[in-house]
C-alpha cells in the first residue's frame, strides 16, 4: 500500500524520535484517502509511551493505525502515524473461555490460533483488520443477531493514554465510561494495546478432525418488508451459545431480497456460497461487470431468479464464511495487472428495529428512497447488506445495520456516491437512525451531529478527560468528526464540551 518510503531518524527541537521512523504514503481500504506521514512502529508499551511523550513535547498529532482497513481515512494520518502491528501476541485460555489478543493482531491470525471447536462471537468479514481497529470501529458481524456487536463480546481492554498512563478497563470498574466509549471512538482516546474477548465453545459441533463449518439456508423474499418480517421472527428466538444462529440479508436492486440463516455445523462440505470462494479468479471480472449499471441490475436479478431457490442450503468452511471479503483483496493483484482496479466506498447506517410492523414501515421507506436515489446515478451499489444486531443488555432494542457499497469508476463518481450517501444519511435521521462514524461517513456535519448526538457528546467529554491536549487526531477527526462533535456539543445544552472543542478549533466559530 505504501508507494514511497524514506527511512529517517526524526529529530525535532525535543530530540530524536525514541524509535526509528519512516516517511511513507498510506491510504484507506477504498484507496480514496491518501496522505504522506512519518510512521513509528513501537514494539512494546515502553516504546509506545516514549513515542507518545516525544510527540506530545514536539506538538505532533498522532493517528493510530492497526490493519489499515478503515473505510474513510480514519487511520490515514498526515503528521505522525503510530503503527500498532507489532502488538500481535495472541493467548487462548480454554479453561476460562477467554482470548487475549494484542490490539495489532490481525483477525486471520487470531482465528488461526483458536483451538478446534472454539469460535469468537463476532468476526469481521476481513482477516486483514486488527483486533484494536475493529473494536474502535464498532464492528458487527453475521452472528450479531445472536451475539450483539463485537464490543459486546469484549471483557476487558488495556490502553495507553495520551499522558502515558496504562489503563485496564472493563464494564464495571472505575474506567467503565472509557470502556463503553471505545466503540466508534476512531482512535481519539488512547492506544489500545490488548483486548480480552470471550470465546464460544462449539466443540460439540466440530467434525472429528476438529474443523467447523457453517450451514446457510437462503430464503427468497419478494421485497424488503417480507425479509424484515422473517428477520423479526429470527430475533424472537432466544439466543443460544450451544447452537448459535446468525442472519443477514441482501437487498437486490429492483426490490427483491435474500435472507441468509446460518449456523455452525460438522456437516460435510457441500455446495458453497458463491461469494465465499476466497480465491476466485472470476471475481475480478464480475466486479468489473457490476460497475456497468444495466449489467449490475441484470446480474443481481439473474442471481435472485436463477441462482438461488428458496430453501437452498450451502456449507462453507468457517474461515471462508467469516472472511469472505478477502476474496476481493485476493483479486486486487490480478485486477491491478489488468488495469481493472476500482475503489469501493461504503456507508453503514444503523436503524432501530422496533417490532415487525414499525421496522417494516420505517426501513422499507428508507430502502425505497435509497433505491430511487441509486437509479438516478450512473453508478450502482454493489448491493445493500442488512445486518440485525441483538441488544446486550437485552433491554436495548434490536437494531438493523444497512450498509451500502458503491463501486467507483469514473473520476466524478465519488461526488455522486457522496451525494447519494448524504441523502441516505438524512433519510436515516428521519427514521431515528444514525451513521456509524467508524465506517464511511458521507453525512453532512449537521446530519452527523444530529444522528449521533449522544455518542458525539460522550466522545467529546471522554476526549476532554483522556486527551485534553489533543494528541490523537488526524484528517478524519479534523475534517469530519470534530465539526460534528462541536455541533452536537452546542446542541446539548449546558455542557462543558463546547469550550473544549472550541478551544481545539481556536475559539467559537
Ligand atoms: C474488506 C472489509 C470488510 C469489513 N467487514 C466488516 C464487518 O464485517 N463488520 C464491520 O462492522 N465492519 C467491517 N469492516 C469495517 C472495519 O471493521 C473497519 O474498517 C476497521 O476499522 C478495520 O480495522 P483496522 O485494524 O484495519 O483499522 P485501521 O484502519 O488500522 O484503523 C481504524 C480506526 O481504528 C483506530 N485504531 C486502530 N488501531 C487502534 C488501536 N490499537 N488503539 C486505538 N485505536 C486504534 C484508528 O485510529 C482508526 O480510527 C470491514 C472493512 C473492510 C475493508
Amino acid at each position: 500500500m505504501a508507494s514511497e518510503t524514506t527511512d529517517m531518524v526524526s529529530e525535532t527541537t525535543t530530540g530524536p524520535a525514541p524509535v526509528p521512523t519512516q516517511v511513507q504514503w498510506v491510504e484507506d481500504y477504498p484507496g480514496v484517502r491518501r496522505a504522506r506521514a512519518e510512521h513509528a512502529r513501537p514494539t512494546n508499551e515502553d516504546e509506545l509511551r516514549a513515542v507518545l511523550s516525544w510527540a506530545a513535547r514536539a506538538g505532533r498529532t498522532i493517528t493510530l493505525r492497526g490493519g489499515g482497513q478503515c473505510l474513510h481515512g480514519q487511520s490515514v494520518g498526515d503528521d505522525l502515524v503510530v503503527d500498532l502491528s507489532a502488538f500481535d501476541r495472541i493467548a487462548v485460555d480454554t479453561a476460562s473461555g477467554v482470548l487475549v489478543a494484542g490490539a495489532g493482531a490481525r483477525w486471520s491470525d487470531v482465528h488461526a490460533a483458536l483451538p478446534p471447536g472454539w469460535v469468537l462471537p463476532n468476526l469481521v468479514t476481513t482477516g486483514a483488520a486488527s483486533v484494536g481497529g475493529t473494536l474502535i470501529a464498532d464492528s458487527a458481524s453475521r452472528f450479531s443477531s445472536a451475539f450483539g456487536t463485537e464490543a459486546d463480546g469484549v471483557r476487558r481492554a488495556r490502553l495507553v493514554t495520551a499522558d502515558g498512563s496504562i489503563i485496564a478497563c472493563d464494564r464495571e470498574g472505575p474506567h467503565a465510561a472509557l470502556f463503553r466509549g471505545l466503540p466508534g471512538s476512531v482512535g481519539l482516546l488512547g492506544v489500545l494495546t490488548s483486548v480480552e474477548h470471550r470465546l464460544i465453545d462449539l466443540r460439540h459441533l466440530a467434525a472429528a478432525d476438529g474443523s467447523l463449518r457453517v450451514r446457510t439456508v437462503a430464503r427468497k423474499h419478494p421485497d424488503a418488508r417480507s425479509l424484515l418480517a422473517d428477520l423479526a421472527l429470527e430475533l424472537h428466538e432466544p439466543p443460544s451459545t450451544r447452537a448459535p444462529r446468525g442472519a443477514y440479508g441482501l437487498l437486490i436492486p429492483g426490490g427483491a431480497a435474500l435472507l441468509f440463516h446460518s449456523m455452525y455445523t460438522h456437516a460435510p462440505r457441500a455446495r458453497r456460497m458463491p461469494n465465499h470462494r476466497r480465491k476466485d479468479a472470476l471475481r475480478v471480472l464480475l466486479e468489473r461487470a457490476l460497475r456497468v449499471p444495466t449489467v449490475n441490475r441484470a446480474v443481481w436479478r439473474g442471481i435472485f431468479a436463477h441462482y438461488y431457490a428458496d430453501g437452498d442450503h450451502f456449507v462453507d468452511d468457517a474461515a471462508d464464511f467469516a472472511f469472505f471479503m478477502d476474496a476481493r483483496t485476493t483479486a486486487r493483484g490480478p485486477a491491478q495487472l489488468l488495469g481493472l482496479t476500482s475503489a469501493l466506498v461504503q456507508q453503514v447506517i444503523e436503524l432501530p428495529f422496533v417490532g415487525t410492523v414499525g421496522a417494516c414501515r420505517d426501513v422499507g421507506a428508507l430502502i425505497d428512497r435509497c433505491a430511487g436515489l441509486c437509479l438516478r446515478h450512473a453508478i450502482e451499489p454493489m448491493g445493500w447488506d442488512v445486518l440485525p444486531v441483538r441488544g446486550d443488555p437485552p433491554m436495548r432494542s434490536h437494531t438493523l445495520r444497512l450498509s451500502t457499497t458503491i463501486a467507483l469508476g469514473e473520476t466524478d463518481d465519488e461526488g455522486k456516491a457522496a451525494a447519494l450517501f448524504a441523502a441516505q444519511a438524512s433519510a436515516a435521521l428521519d427514521h431515528g437512525g444514525r451513521v456509524l462514524p467508524g465506517k464511511g461517513v458521507y453525512a453532512d456535519t449537521a446530519t452527523l451531529a444530529a444522528s449521533c448526538k449522544e455518542q458525539l457528546v460522550a466522545l467529546a467529554r471522554l476526549k476532554e478527560q483522556w486527551d485534553p491536549s489533543g494528541l490523537f487526531g488526524g484528517p478524519f477527526y479534523r475534517d469530519v468528526l470534530r465539526p460534528a462533535m462541536q455541533r452536537a456539543s452546542r446542541a446539548s445544552a449546558g455542557t462543558t464540551t463546547d469550550r473544549v472543542v472550541d478551544a481545539e478549533l481556536g475559539g467559537p466559530s
